[in-house]
């Protein structure tokens, strides 16, 4: 597993930069930075160069900004306007797979127009983070043939732009999307239909997260599935399927290759992401993380999974 290798190819990521409250029942903490672009770039920071679109507020100090700092990502693309970043908050009860959203303040979202700088138009990996699809449609009439797009979505588009997210699925290669979000989005209960209707829509390769369940990844007409890490303390879920979305495209942007075997790799690779993710309160643990420690646990869910054929 290559991290942090020097050829790998830069991703593009265009989506929220947040500020979140959060209470889970190991505590509360307000207006922490978050966001499904923070989460992503960080963790795909470890593989590759991420160049990141996406705007913030007044309110967004020099402190919060520091999350980006020393890391593989270039904050071009990061527009700084007058008024206040994007605010979400959520609450987790004793189940930590079920979350209510208590607010969702879009702020300066509501006017955000995203503007790919030049250097970035030719990204050949690029990551639509969960975002109004209209504006991921626009990113995509800005860039020039990627090789590979990802696109990350959540209920309250599904609700809200049906039409407008059917538009940017029918361009995209790959959808991450937790289970909920594919039954409402297919219309179908079954997980492997859910799968199967959402490759209709467009993308070949459909990721169903299940939270503490893992993952179901659907390539074309194959499945591999991936169990998540069995974690004794977990303490805010929050960022984990956008943490796992950077581990599996960082990876796929860190190698060439295209096999099943690539493939598997890089779900592996998201789900060891997304198991720190939700070691601490929002970006804590990613932001301590080292390569090493990305490498034991990968090494952690072969021991996890292998066991020989009858
Ligand atoms: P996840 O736990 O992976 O679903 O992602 C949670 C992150 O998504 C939080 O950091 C939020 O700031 C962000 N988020 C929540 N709702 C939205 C939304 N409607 N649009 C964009 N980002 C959102």
């Amino acid at each position: 597993m290559s991290i942090g290798g020097g050829a790998a190819n830069p991703i593009l990521t265009v989506g929220s930069v947040a500020l979140d409250s959060v209470r889970t029942p190991s505590g509360e903490v307000s207006r922490m930075v978050g966001g499904a672009a923070t989460f992503f770039s960080v963790a795909a920071s470890f593989f590759t160069d991420v160049r990141l679109v996406a705007v913030v507020g007044e309110d967004f100090d020099a402190e919060r900004a520091s999350v980006f700092e020393g890391r593989r990502i270039d904050l071009e693309g990061l527009q700084r306007v007058p008024g206040e970043t994007f605010r979400w908050r959520g609450e987790y009860g004793s189940n930590l797979n079920t979350r209510e959203t208590i607010y969702t303040h879009l702020n300066v979202f509501e006017a955000f127009e995203p503007r790919i700088p030049h250097g970035f138009r030719s990204s050949p990996i690029v990551f639509l983070a969960n975002i109004h699809p209209a504006l991921q449609l626009e990113v995509l009439e800005q860039v020039r043939d990627p090789a590979f797009v990802a696109l990350d979505t959540m209920n309250y588009w599904i609700e809200r732009t049906p039409a407008e997210l059917k538009a940017v699925l029918a361009r995209v290669d790959a959808v991450v999307i937790n289970d909920e979000e594919a039954r409402q989005l297919s219309g179908e209960g079954n997980l492997v239909g859910a799968a199967r209707a959402i490759r209709a829509l467009g993308p070949s390769h459909v990721v169903i997260k299940r939270g503490e369940h893992g993952v179901l990844a659907a390539r074309r007409e194959e499945f591999f599935a991936a169990p998540a890490l069995p974690l004794a303390d977990v303490r805010d879920p929050t960022g984990a399927g956008d943490t796992f979305a950077g581990g599996l495209v960082g990876y796929l942007a860190s190698v060439q290759s295209r096999t099943h075997d690539a493939w598997a790799r890089a779900v592996i690779a998201g789900s060891t992401m997304a198991s720190f993710a939700v070691e601490d309160f929002g970006l804590g643990r990613l932001l301590r993380l080292a390569a090493a420690d990305i490498r034991d646990r990968f090494r952690e869910f072969k021991r996890l999974t292998h066991f020989d054929a009858l």
